[in-house]
């Protein structure tokens, strides 16, 4: 056989590296992000909302993984909501679920219907569609005593977020990795925050899992998030290392360096001139030119009148 031809066997073997190369990563990443926010404590029941997604069978599937080897004990229950949106596959979940051995529970409810008669023809429906969704799945949680709720969010979601509330909202948030609903009955967790988007498509390629398509509500996905993800994804050809960049600046905020009086006090900063003054570079090349008025100079090094 000629060098340049790969063997069967090689390419395999290649591919079972890359393979492994890419779980390590992405149980790293998530592991990192759980421990960073005390996402899951010993005891948790954590419910895992899978939505058939390759977002979700990968949160599952790493989590999964990391429940064997942690060091604290905490369960896991998988929990997919039927929107009952025409062709929506109903067996698919169910039957990945039980060969997989684990506790799962399947909500029924009607919310495409609902959003149809409630939202006219050719306005964006997402809006009313996820709010029945949280509430369904926030009220659920405490049904089965679910102590968190894990959704499959990643990192290019939360920077895409950042954009969107930026472009959209005129404000400065995201998808936090973290989250206490507002009645302070739910804490929602996001184990892949550190997680590239592009990762866990490779990832769900390589574990062939049972994608269900996303646009069965008919709804064309938000336009708005459809721009902001094709600019990101021009950035990231163009700067490879950017996403991450906005990431990291999203972890590494300076309050008194953005513009939100709400959040620093700005109105009570105060000059304090006890301390020794620090020496500026190049202070010496200086040359001071100007007509001092009565006592307001008290002190030049150079003064060059
Ligand atoms: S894309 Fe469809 S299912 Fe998803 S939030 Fe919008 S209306 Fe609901």
């Amino acid at each position: 056989m000629p060098d340049n031809v790969v063997s069967n066997a090689e390419l395999v073997k290649k591919q079972r590296t890359q393979f492994n190369k890419l779980q390590k990563r992405l149980r790293r990443e998530t592991g990192k992000a759980i421990a960073d926010f005390n996402m899951i404590e010993e005891g948790d029941r954590i419910m895992v909302c899978l939505s058939g997604g390759k977002d979700s069978y990968t949160m599952l599937h790493i989590l999964m993984g990391l429940q064997k080897s942690a060091p604290i004990q905490f369960d896991l229950v998988a929990v997919n909501m039927d929107q009952k949106q025409p062709g929506f596959p109903e067996h698919v979940l169910p039957q990945y679920l039980d060969a997989l051995g684990i506790e799962y529970y399947v909500i029924n409810r009607d919310t495409y219907s609902v959003v149809k008669e409630k939202i006219p023809e050719g306005a964006t429906t997402c809006g009313l569609c996820s709010r029945l969704r949280r509430g369904t799945l926030y009220s659920f949680a405490e049904d089965i005593n679910a102590t968190k709720i894990a959704l499959g969010h990643h990192r290019d979601d939360m920077v895409e977020t950042l954009f969107l509330n930026m472009f959209y909202g005129s404000r400065l948030s995201s998808m936090p990795p973290k989250l206490l609903s507002d009645d302070g009955r739910n804490i929602v967790i996001r184990p892949l925050a550190y997680c590239r988007e592009k990762d866990i498509e490779k990832f769900a390629a390589f574990k062939e899992f049972p994608i269900i398509p996303c646009n069965l509500c008919g709804s064309q996905e938000n336009l708005q998030r459809q721009n902001i993800k094709a600019m990101l994804q021009q950035w990231d050809r163009q700067t490879p290392g950017r996403i991450e960049h906005i990431f990291s600046a999203m972890q590494n905020i300076k309050l008194s360096q953005m513009a939100d009086p709400a959040l620093f006090d700005f109105s009570q900063l105060q000059i304090d001139r006890s301390g020794e003054r620090k020496v500026y570079e190049f202070a010496d090349d200086q040359t001071i030119e100007g007509k001092p008025a009565n006592a307001a100079v008290q002190k030049m090094d150079v003064l060059n009148l």
